[in-house]
């Protein structure tokens, strides 16, 4: 054995002292250390997992900002590559080992992914959470490792009752009656979530495959996931374009549809609500938001809102109406017997390309008439 490579680590809770026992080998006192690196995987002497979750990050960041470096190189891949290249580049060192200590919220990893997210929908910094994760539809991180956790968990029972991690798994099972942060516990909580309680008590699997296990929970996890985005969305005054849409938290078409990154990025701004209309800028300056009116038709009274902007702004009527018809015919939609509100809805749900070119094409209008307000 090595001296120098050889050392204690005493496993305990936060609050109990390190034990004062001396370990000699031969005549040297062999030292005591508070983490351990084993697997790629840093173990520290209270079993808290922030500083290996810490060392995730950092390299999970850096994958991403080569994913990203390539993303914009090539101005852009389609949804399917580019969840690929997130899931097999990013994820597994996100997630690696998550299915130990995947437990607990960790923010910082779902802000991770909602990077990747933005990135991809050519969104700023300020677009709200709930609708860009919403529109993307990939499945949130914490709900990934609750997965792992039930995978790992089905590895474990699959076993040899003989074999160590089996034998852990038991032992932690008992001092669970006494303890109540143990992984059994956590394991347990998540598994009750999934419905899968009488698997859990019974300790067996009764021949469900792994993957139909996980692919089972990620689904209930999702459902559960979705009420409570559901009641984030409804509470988000930035949302209320978004809201009206009613959609689910799942891909939507505008994001697999084949489209240029600026194509996908005005549209998705627009859905949110942080397109840079007048009651989105106003808001920075403090005016108060039934008096944000649009300055291109200079009315003073209507407030320049996606609706005003889309759908009535007299300025745009020479493109609208082209816009317009070409959409009504292609998608066999009349808007002669809908109001205002359905055209809108129409609009930012279907045909998205033709629609995006809309957007821009009157956004760029209106950039030019109000530069001349300007002069
Ligand atoms: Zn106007």
């Amino acid at each position: 054995m090595n001296c120098d490579k050889t050392k204690v680590m005493h496993i305990r809770q936060k609050s109990s002292p390190c034990s004062d026992r001396v370990f000699k080998m031969g005549n040297t006192t062999i030292e005591y250390t508070p983490r351990y690196r084993y697997l790629g995987l840093t173990i520290s002497e209270t079993l808290e997992y922030n500083e290996c979750v810490n060392e995730l990050i950092t390299a999970s960041s850096r994958a991403l900002g080569a994913l990203s470096s390539k993303y914009f190189l090539v101005d852009g891949f389609d949804y399917e590559t580019y969840t690929k290249l997130f899931t097999s580049t990013v994820v597994p060192i996100m997630d690696y080992a998550s299915g130990v200590w995947g437990y607990k919220p960790y923010d910082n990893i779902e802000r991770l992914q909602y990077r990747a997210i933005r990135t991809f929908m050519g969104v700023g910094k300020c677009s709200p959470i709930p609708a860009i994760c919403g529109d993307m539809g990939w499945t949130p991180a914490y709900i990934r490792r609750q997965c792992n956790m039930i995978r790992l968990w089905h590895r474990i029972t699959s076993m040899h009752v003989g074999r160590i991690p089996n034998r852990i798994f038991q032992w932690d099972s008992t001092l669970s009656e006494k303890y109540k942060k143990t992984w059994y516990n956590e394991l347990k909580s998540v598994m009750e979530k999934c419905e899968l309680l009488e698997l859990f008590n019974n300790n067996y699997t009764n021949g469900l495959s792994v993957k139909f296990i996980a692919n089972y929970s990620e689904l209930l996890l999702r459902q559960k996931h979705h009420d409570k985005w559901k009641l984030d969305i409804m509470n988000m005054p930035k949302l209320r374009t978004f809201r009206c849409l009613e959609t689910n938290f799942e891909t939507q078409q505008y994001i697999t549809t084949n489209m240029t990154r600026q194509q996908r990025s005005t549209l998705a701004r627009m859905r949110c609500g942080t397109f840079p209309l007048e009651l989105e800028l106003g808001r920075y300056r403090g005016i108060p938001s039934n008096r944000r009116f649009c300055k291109v038709c200079n009315d003073k009274v209507s407030v320049e809102d996606e609706k005003h902007f889309l759908v009535k702004c007299p300025l745009y009527l020479c493109e609208r109406n082209n816009a317009f018809a070409d959409f009504q015919q292609r998608n066999n939609i009349d808007f002669s017997v809908l109001s205002d509100d359905e055209i809108l809805i129409k609009l930012l749900t279907t045909d998205c390309k033709l629609v995006s070119n809309y957007i821009f094409n009157i956004s760029k209008i209106r950039t030019q008439l109000l530069s001349h307000c300007d002069i």
